[in-house]
């Protein structure tokens, strides 16, 4: 284990720690996953309000730590150590998830939380300031990506703190932040297979027209592919010569998206846009 790998940068500042444990509203009843705890500075401060705690630690070193600092306290009775990696592990229910992990698992952190079932209530959670800034942007802003969209589509994401360097032991090279995740609850009714393939699509060059990104190379051919599927599992008879182009284009005109860009749609147009596609057998994935 080293440092850089496992990007154990120990959160020093404990006002720090508290402000982020205090951002979760934490009720007594609560149950709380934490993912990679270190040597417990977050944990300790969790474990004072709520009812359990399971920490997901890589590290077993780390672990011991932990361990040892609870030993022989009321709190050794509320936690749980889970000694693997969080990518793998099995997880337990919870109702909030509090996490200052390493940077190299932002993005399955954040997805694993969202496929979560059921739903944790809020995930706080510190992130490296440039992932930050693209959960919580909005559509119109030069951050806002396909990752804004894949996570809003399924949670309310708020920033909450700027985290700067020197709170940690040794100082990270990036600057950090923490977000609050609130799940929708119930989650919208799309499959995020479908949703991420329209928007890797849409994406792909997002100040580009719709119309423009539909038309790159392999797009339509990838579609009339995935329509012939869907129809064959659906007992639908389907014509040779289908000019999926021409459907792609009615689609677009239809629902007034032709010069549209990514860059400026919401989540919301963007379901409506893959909702229109549905309803005529046409997926992305
Ligand atoms: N949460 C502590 C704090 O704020 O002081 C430690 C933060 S340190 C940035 C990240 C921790 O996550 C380290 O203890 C590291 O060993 C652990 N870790 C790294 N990868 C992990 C993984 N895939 N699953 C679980 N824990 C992991």
């Amino acid at each position: 284990f080293n440092t850089e790998q496992f990007g154990q940068h120990i959160l020093k500042n404990p006002q720090v720690a508290q402000s982020i444990v205090e951002k979760a509203n934490l009720k007594p009843t609560d149950i709380v996953l934490e993912v990679g705890p270190g040597t417990g500075n977050l944990t300790i401060k969790i474990l004072e309000q709520a009812k359990h705690v399971t920490a997901v630690e890589m590290d077993p070193r780390m672990a011991a730590e932990l361990t040892k600092r609870v030993q022989g306290k009321p709190e050794q009775r509320k936690l749980d150590i889970i000694i693997g990696d969080f990518v793998k592990a099995d997880l337990p229910y919870f109702d909030v998830c509090i996490s200052n992990t390493p940077y190299q698992i932002s993005s399955p952190l954040i997805f694993r939380l969202l496929s979560h079932r059921p739903l944790p209530r809020v995930c706080i959670l510190m992130f490296q300031r440039e992932f930050a800034l693209r959960l919580v942007a909005k559509s119109g802003s030069t951050l806002w990506s396909r990752l804004s969209a894949n996570v809003q589509l399924y949670a309310k994401v708020d920033y909450l703190m700027h985290v700067g360097k020197n709170n940690f032991r040794p100082p990270p090279k990036v600057e950090s932040s923490v977000v609050r995740v609130a799940p929708r609850d119930p989650p919208p009714p799309v499959r995020f297979e479908e949703f991420d393939g329209l928007g890797r699509i849409l994406f792909s060059r997002r100040n580009k027209t719709i119309h423009g990104n539909f038309m790159a190379k392999g797009v339509i051919p990838m579609l009339e592919k995935n329509w012939r599927t869907y129809c064959s599992e659906t007992n639908q008879m389907v014509e040779d010569d289908v000019d999926m182009k021409a459907k792609v284009e009615k689609i677009l005109e239809e629902t007034g998206n032709t010069e549209n860009r990514a860059a400026k749609m919401d989540v919301d147009d963007l379901l409506k846009l893959l909702y229109a596609f549905h309803e005529v057998g046409i997926h992305f994935a």
